[in-house]
């Protein structure tokens, strides 16, 4: 079967070829022009010698070249790396190098930062989306040539399609290897999930170099024949504003950008009415969020994913959503979820916590490079470890506790920060709060709240503590506060928890 990125998309263009496919900011492209693009733009990259294997690299804002570059290195059995854009000039040299890149394309925006570290870049080819520059190629120019694409190379389920990078929330990214399987897997698995259809309207405002931005609904609507309206970059405003002007059926959103929206003085006014599906995911969802958005009738449910399984590992259905609150749900049809406890045994009793594992079609071939740490990642018997603490309740609706890397264990109880942040979540003086363990003499470890409080608002930590007494069990109680003014994130939006820690030391 066509299980090839481009494979699944030259098909459904020569199916829909009119409908809108493309849209993002001037540019609107129907499924013909976007195949035409991607055709050329492969027989650019080919013509500079890409060839089945060879890794292509991309740096920039959601844009529309992202896309096609995507496609056009998939046609030749290429290897696509996005790269994520808030890197500096030598944390992007180490990943265009351990990707070992061989054509890199970016945004104009990003030309000098590469331009930097130049010298230490071993790509044979460097070309960027248009203006002019020393040393790059303009794609414009270079598409504008005659040239004829190539035969388009037919790909296999375990052939390598993308490596993506994790988020870097715990440490140095690590290079996922996601097939063009993972990725038909998880289009799959949304389809049936969302309903995907080829009247939906998909916003993409997450950035595309992390899986939530690239999978998480938009392939899923080129897959089904649907327009995908891409945003360069997240920003309150235009978000709402595209809601409206593109009747926009779907999204996705971590929970950092879901909480800034809901701040907006545009919020309670904004025509969100077309919307018939968020996901939300990516982190730790707080409840009152979730109950913010219920109450404001906008349907947000919420998914457990990883970039290391090409996105959704869990979904809540909407039918779910009132009884399940807070649950991420349960696996789409092409994956399994299990937990284990310390010594690797399967945990089936309801209620139980232990690290989460998953298996299934969309699970990655492995880290890039890395061979020690692929196999640390997976079990004898095959399951991906995700390295996240969750339980099961009696119907197997999956809930998830946190990260096994920033639980608190306080006097040898668990400490789940991410219970502790959504009861102080609905404090209405804070505007963002995250939890964190410090070193202490007596309890091992004690619980630290780092609050960024409402503007012109303060707190105490006597204040905090009375909030929260009612509702956690002493032990988990902050025995420390301290004030920011909004916190450490990463690109995604989620909280650096590390960074926090290491501050907290300082
Ligand atoms: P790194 O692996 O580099 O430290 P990362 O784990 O943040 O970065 P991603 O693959 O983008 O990189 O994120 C996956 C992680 O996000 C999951 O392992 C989990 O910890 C968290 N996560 C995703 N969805 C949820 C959710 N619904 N609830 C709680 N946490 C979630
Ligand atoms: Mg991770």
């Amino acid at each position: 079967h066509a299980v090839g990125l481009h494979e699944w998309l030259s098909r459904r263009a020569a199916r829909v070829p009119r409908q809108p496919a493309l849209s993002c900011d001037g540019t609107r492209w129907s499924y013909a022009e976007l195949q035409q693009r991607i055709e050329r733009m492969s027989a650019v990259l080919a013509e500079g010698g890409v060839t089945s294997g060879d890794r292509v690299g991309y740096l920039g804002f959601n844009d529309p070249m992202f896309v096609v570059a995507m496609f056009a290195a998939s046609r030749l059995g290429a290897i696509f790396v996005p790269l994520n854009f808030r890197l500096s000039g030598p944390e992007l040299a180490y990943v265009v190098g351990d990707a070992g890149i061989h054509t890199l394309v970016t945004g104009e925006e990003h030309i000098a930062v590469i331009d930097s570290v130049r010298d230490k870049l071993a790509c044979a080819r460097f070309i960027h989306r248009g203006g002019g520059s020393a040393g790059w190629e303009a794609a414009d120019a270079l598409m504008a040539q005659p040239l004829a694409a190539p035969p388009a190379v037919p790909a296999s389920a375990d052939d390598v399609a993308v490596i993506m990078y994790t988020s870097g929330t715990t440490g140095h990214p690590k290079g996922a290897m996601l097939t063009h399987g993972n990725f038909w897997a998880n289009n799959l698995n949304e389809m049936l999930l969302w309903d995907m259809v080829s009247t939906d309207v998909t916003l993409n405002f997450a950035p595309m170099f992390h899986v939530g931005g690239l999978l998480c609904g938009s392939l899923s609507t080129l897959m089904a024949g649907g327009h995908l309206v891409l945003q360069r970059g997240f920003e309150v405003a235009a978000v709402m504003q595209a809601v409206a002007e593109h009747r926009v059926t779907v999204t996705f959103g971590v929970p950092a950008m879901l909480l800034f929206i809901s701040q907006h003085p545009d919020f309670a006014q904004a025509d969100l009415s077309s919307l018939r599906l968020v996901a939300v995911g990516g982190a730790p969802m707080p409840e009152p969020l979730l109950r913010l958005y219920a109450a404001r009738g906008v349907p947000v449910h919420q998914g457990y994913g990883m970039t290391e399984t090409a996105s959704m590992i869990t979904f809540l259905n909407p039918d779910r959503a009132t009884d399940k609150l807070g649950s991420c749900g349960t696996p789409p049809l092409l994956t399994e979820i299990r937990i284990i406890d310390a010594t690797g045994e399967a945990i089936t009793e309801p209620g139980t916590a232990g690290e989460v594992c998953v298996r299934g079609a969309n699970v990655m071939a492995g880290y890039w490079n890395q061979p020690q740490a692929t196999a640390a990642t997976f079990t004898r018997d095959g399951w991906f470890r995700s390295g996240d603490v969750g339980y099961r309740d009696a119907e197997g609706f999956l809930y998830i506790c946190d990260r096994l890397k920033d639980m608190v264990i306080s006097g040898g109880e668990n400490i789940y920060p991410a219970e502790v942040e959504s009861v102080l979540y609905d404090h209405p003086d804070i505007a963002e709060v995250a939890v964190i363990g410090a070193p202490d003499e007596r309890w091992g470890e004690r619980v630290v709240a780092v609050v960024a409080p409402k503007a012109g608002k303060s707190l105490t930590l006597e204040a905090l503590q009375a909030f929260a007494e009612t509702r956690l069990a002493r032990y988990k109680l902050p025995r420390e506060l301290r004030i920011v003014e909004a916190l450490p994130r990463n690109p995604t939006g989620k909280v650096l928890k590390a960074r926090l820690r290491e501050q907290n030391r300082a």
